[in-house]
């Protein structure tokens, strides 16, 4: 045996024992060590035992450094050879030290349920069949039917019942070995055009090129205006990368979104493409991770955890809407899928692509000291023209239900002309507040520092920040009147008028409440892309990369409560939201309108945001971030800590800003609080924060890795929760 193996005495008898070290689920930033009879790769699974419990870990070595301590031995191997590659755990490796997460929970992260369960990845992988000679002639319809389903090259089982081609007749057309069988790995995934695609104009053409002819790893920011044929820049590259024998993968901000990307890359080409999101059923969802693990699926797309899927031949990646807050992952390990998605390229040598008609300010800022090449697509794609804008001053408009004259002029013609309008208010529910008339009081949820949003069609008082639900007053509990007013609109009211006032036509709501699936939304805006005349009320949902071709009219009804916030990165994200939101309006031949009702319509962010293209607006907020030396021109971590009570919170964060008073001294850190955070009570707990910034982001890197040992090892009170979050997004 290998010489590095241990030997342990069991009993009498002496076994000869691999100690493999193992990376668990669980929060402790090390890998626990079991003995195998066997030797097991790193990067198999394994089912141990931990305290009284079984766990699923991965191997992360095998003949580790014997340890002198009694180990258990392992209970199962689960997998015969590892699932992903060496690349695939260096992503893994950097994303675990970069963001101070355990390497178990970064896998856990990783893995679809039924996998992280143990389950085989046999499972979900399916035989194909092809065609053994392609001019192969059958007698009868039914044979005849499955050979010409096969000409498009090979496929599955479940593909083939699709083509209603029967159990029986396959078998037959085997034993005449007219038909082969395969098993997964041996079935090239075949990939071809299906559609010719539109001429690119100068600028795609000059992106495309520059993308498809570099070689190694290169980043790209497409500055592209909202319809300007962005995803056909994606689609030529990914033709590029497939034609490569590569896989690409495309990751979209929100699930609500697959469909939609699916059918178009679908439509463009004939291949296998894997569908990686949440809302999947979990069989199927495997299928798709394994089936892009095992190299045949060519093209991924997803969701953010979709970046830490195994690509054994990726070629290409596309981050689209990048600057989207749920590329970044909030709970758990606070990580982002588009910073990742660079280190990633980095590592398979190829292009990384991302997207946005608004990009972030770090990427605008990469643009700027050459880190990313930028790519501008400036004008609207096939003819389309930007559309008009108009300021509606709502001091001095009367108001019906929040909408101004204006604006309901404005919803009537469009209809009339047989178009569609969509009203963007950035408040789910009926209203905001439950007020009442006599003495002023507010309802409140009593586990936060929040008011109460009422929900008319279920009679209900919701809190939208711990989802506190009690049922609608009736009765003011300070001074019994029964006049209490429902304050303010929300996407519900808003609705229940439209349907008043124009009870002809279909309105229709796109918010969480409507909205719970992708298979819903695609549901709810069904209508929508028939194209007759409608209305669709909906919150930011609707902002995110829709492309409704006969939406001409979009009204936007509260940008205000954006230009009041106090976070350092509110006008970034007030102008990245209604540049969005107005790129929904004519994207198509028709021309758009947008119509903007705001009480302040001097304020000189709204100002200079609808007078000049969004990077000359982001510009100016990039000279301001740097006078004040915010991030992108310092690094920045956020440490989270809550608990019932104040003063544990309080301990916690002195106790860290202590521990960095050398470091703030000698000016390798600045620190900013303890403070509050922006919602200071949530589930009734209390909850505050700290800041750090550093012009280096590794001088900070070593500061947080040193805080959380620190934290890790302090005997923090029971029940004191925190957190270090890395290039925080929100605070
Ligand atoms: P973006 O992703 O930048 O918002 P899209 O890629 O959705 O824009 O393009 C908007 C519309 O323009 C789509 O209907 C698309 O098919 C069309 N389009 C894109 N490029 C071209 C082109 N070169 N010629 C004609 N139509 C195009
Ligand atoms: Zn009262
Ligand atoms: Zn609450």
């Amino acid at each position: 045996t290998n010489s590095a193996t241990n030997t342990q005495s069991i009993g009498e008898t002496t076994l000869s024992a691999h100690t493999i070290a193992v990376a668990l689920p669980v929060p402790l930033k090390r890998n626990f060590h079991y003995l195998s009879d066997s030797a097991v790769s790193p990067g198999c699974r394994v089912r141990v035992p931990f305290s009284n419990r079984e766990l699923i870990g991965t191997v992360v070595e095998d003949n580790s450094t014997p340890h002198s301590g009694e180990l258990k031995a392992i209970i199962e191997i689960i997998d015969e050879a590892p699932f992903a590659n060496q690349r695939w755990w260096q992503l893994i490796n950097f994303t675990a030290s970069y963001y101070l997460a355990p390497i178990g929970e970064v896998i856990s992260s990783a893995l679809p349920k039924n996998l992280r369960d143990g389950r085989p990845l046999s499972n979900y992988r399916a035989d194909w069949f092809q065609l053994t000679d392609v001019n192969a002639v059958a007698k009868g319809v039914q044979q005849q039917r499955c050979l010409d389903a096969l000409r498009s090259g090979p496929m599955e089982w479940s593909q083939l019942r699709e083509a209603k081609v029967t159990r029986a007749t396959l078998k037959r057309l085997l034993e005449l070995e007219l038909v082969a069988e395969y098993d997964h790995l041996g079935a090239e995934t075949p990939c071809r055009l299906t559609q010719s695609p539109p001429e690119p104009n100068a600028e795609q053409l000059a992106a495309i090129t520059a993308i498809t002819q570099s070689t190694g790893f290169s980043s790209w920011l497409i500055d592209g205006i909202t319809g300007s044929g962005k995803t056909e820049v994606y689609l030529r590259s990914i033709e590029h990368c497939l034609a490569q024998g590569q896989q690409a993968l495309v990751l979209v901000p929100e699930i609500a979104l697959t469909p939609q990307t699916l059918e178009r890359f679908s439509a463009r080409f004939a291949t296998r493409i894997a569908v990686l999101h949440s809302g999947l059923a979990r069989g199927a969802r495997c299928e798709d991770w394994v089936s892009a693990a095992d190299g045949l699926a060519r093209i991924i797309i997803g969701t953010r955890s979709a970046i830490f899927a195994p690509i054994p031949k990726l070629g290409l990646i596309v981050v689209d809407e990048e600057h989207d807050l749920s590329y970044k992952q909030q709970d758990g390990f606070h990580y982002s899928a588009r910073d990742l998605a660079i280190v990633r390229a980095k590592h398979a040598q190829c292009p990384v692509i991302l997207g946005s008609a608004t990009p972030s300010l770090e990427s605008l800022a990469n643009a700027e000291r050459g880190a990313y090449q930028r790519l501008e697509l400036s004008a609207r794609a096939g003819g389309a023209s930007s559309p008009s804008v108009e300021l509606v001053d709502i001091r001095q408009a009367s108001r019906d239900t929040g909408l101004t004259m204006a604006a309901l002029d404005s919803i009537s013609s469009c209809l009339a002309r047989g178009e569609q309008a969509l009203v963007f208010i950035n408040r789910r529910g009926y209203s905001p507040a439950l007020m009442c008339q006599h003495c002023g009081w507010i309802a409140d949820c009593p586990a936060c520092t929040r008011h109460f949003t009422v929900h008319q069609r279920h009679q209900q008082l919701v809190c939208h920040h711990c989802d506190v639900v009690e049922p609608v007053t009736h009765r003011c509990p300070q001074c019994f009147s029964q006049q209490l007013d429902r304050v303010g609109e929300g996407t519900e009211r808003i609705e229940e008028r439209l349907i008043q006032l124009f009870p002809d036509t279909p309105t229709i709501r796109i918010d969480r409440d409507t909205t719970r699936s992708a298979q819903q939304l695609a549901e709810n805006l069904e209508l929508v892309n028939n194209g007759q005349p409608c209305i669709l009320v909906g919150t930011q949902m609707l902002a995110k990369g829709h492309h409704f071709e006969r939406v001409t009219l979009v009204v936007v009804l509260d940008i205000d409560s954006g230009l009041y916030a106090a976070d350092f990165r509110a006008p970034e994200r007030t102008g990245q939201l209604l540049t969005q939101v107005m790129g929904r309006a004519g994207r198509a031949e028709l021309a758009g309108q947008v119509l903007v009702q705001t009480s302040l319509p001097d304020h000189p962010l709204l100002q200079s945001l609808l007078s000049q293209p969004y990077r000359i607006y982001a510009s100016m907020l990039l000279a301001e971030r740097q006078r004040f030396g915010q991030p992108p021109f310092s690094a920045a971590a956020l440490l989270r800590a809550d608990h019932p009570h104040q003063h544990q919170v309080d301990q916690c964060l002195s106790l860290a800003r202590n521990f960095c008073a050398n470091a703030v001294q000698h000016g390798v850190l600045q620190c900013q609080g303890p403070m509050p955070a922006p919602l200071a009570m949530r589930n009734g707990r209390q909850r505050g924060q700290l800041w750090f910034f550093a012009s280096h982001r590794n001088k900070l890197h070593s500061a947080m890795q040193a805080l959380d040992e620190l934290l890790t090892n302090s005997k923090l009170v029971g029940g004191l929760r925190w957190s270090i979050d890395i290039d925080p997004q929100d605070s």
